[in-house]
């Protein structure tokens, strides 16, 4: 698919001309990954964060919320629990924090995979390739970090750097494939100041970094965010909606059939009833089941009124097991991996075979 054919369907909002563009989107990820949907268990380790990430709840410069961090044994309770609801895998996520240190995670790491058959995800923010590299030697599957944009202005606009650090994230995707990471990248849909220009580039740039998994979400405005109080000033301004998100998932699995593509909490923030199932069926084949203790949820408010942080981590799974289900799909098993990333591997081992 071209840039024009990609705009051309962002901007196309015929009910009647987008069932085309289901339908395909369907079909793709039915010959590419099949109908079982994986289950990835959340566990939300804290909300710390160096960061002053315009658009996040999380950002550094909120001095007035209560913070927190969960303890290695919590997190590991946790990963006990996923083991015991047959996820496939675990997604370590936290706010940029540097009380999360190379040891501590490796450690961490290193413990989930010895006594689980877990496949463990990382999604700490931007970090060393050090830390990068030693975490993927102590068993860390795969690493998440939206790009959230391609557009290079309107990142550094929503992305204030921390001092003397360039922040790169499609260069970091590219040296965590290379370090043998199964990666993961996305963006957020109708960011104030995002064109449609901009999301098709984005589409582009899911295929140019042959992502394995991507995550798309509406951007959610929180109030007590510096974009939360910015008017948008683009004429070509996108809409946050449920609809264009759709049409990006449709085009992400188009642009890249093989990869992993959850249907995600912030779309079923913005549609509670189906939010999630019109994700799978236009295109996703993942969901994410939140793990975190109960305590911590609310605290883990990257944007305002999410979906699902009241319930336990049991509701969580039989309220996915059930919409998987209603929609005639399986709930996967194993691990899950990409089969993008399995080629890629294949690929690789056979070449050093080769070599040697
Ligand atoms: N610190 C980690 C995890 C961030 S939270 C990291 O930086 O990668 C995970 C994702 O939530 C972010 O990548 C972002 O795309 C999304 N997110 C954050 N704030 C949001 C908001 N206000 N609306 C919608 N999505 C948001």
């Amino acid at each position: 698919m071209d840039h024009k054919e990609i705009l051309r369907w962002l901007r196309q909002d015929d009910p009647q001309a987008l069932e085309e563009l289901w339908a395909r989107a369907d079909k793709v990820r039915q010959e590419n990954v099949g109908q079982q949907v994986h289950l990835r268990g959340l566990i939300e380790i804290g909300n710390y964060c160096v960061r002053r990430c315009a658009y996040c709840g999380l950002n550094a410069g909120r001095k007035d919320i209560p913070r927190y961090r969960m303890t290695k044994d919590e997190i590991l309770a946790c990963a006990a629990e996923a083991v015991e609801y047959k996820y496939g895998s675990v997604v370590i996520q936290a706010g940029e924090d540097p009380f999360w240190t190379l040891e501590f995670i490796a450690d961490l790491v290193g413990e989930i995979k010895a006594s689980t058959p877990l496949a463990v995800t990382l999604s700490l923010g931007e970090r060393s390739d050090e830390e990068l590299a030693a975490w993927r030697a102590a068993g860390a599957d795969r690493y998440l970090l939206r790009f959230e944009t391609s557009n290079r202005e309107l990142f550094d606009h929503i992305h204030p750097p921390l001092a003397g650090l360039h922040s790169d994230r499609p260069a970091m995707l590219g040296r965590m494939a290379e370090m043998g990471y199964e990666i993961g990248s996305g963006v957020m849909v109708g960011i104030p100041g995002q064109t449609y220009e901009d999301l098709a580039c984005d589409v582009e740039m899911f295929a140019d970094l042959d992502l394995d998994m991507i995550g798309l979400g509406p951007y959610i405005s929180h109030p007590d965010t510096p974009l939360g109080v910015e008017a948008p000033a683009e004429s070509d301004q996108t809409p946050a909606s449920e609809e264009l998100t759709y049409r990006m998932l449709a085009l992400a699995r188009l642009a890249c059939p093989q990869a992993n593509i959850p249907s995600t909490s912030a779309l079923a923030t913005l549609n509670l009833a189906q939010g999630r199932e019109l994700g799978l069926i236009r295109g996703a084949n993942i969901v994410m089941p939140n793990l975190t203790p109960q305590q911590y949820r609310p605290m883990y408010e990257i944007y305002p009124a999410k979906a699902c942080i009241r319930e336990t981590a049991q509701q969580c799974r039989s309220c996915m097991k059930r919409r998987i289900e209603s929609l005639g799909r399986t709930v996967g098993d194993g691990a899950g991996a990409s089969p993008n990333y399995i080629a890629r591997h294949a690929q690789e081992s056979g070449d050093a075979t080769c070599v040697h």
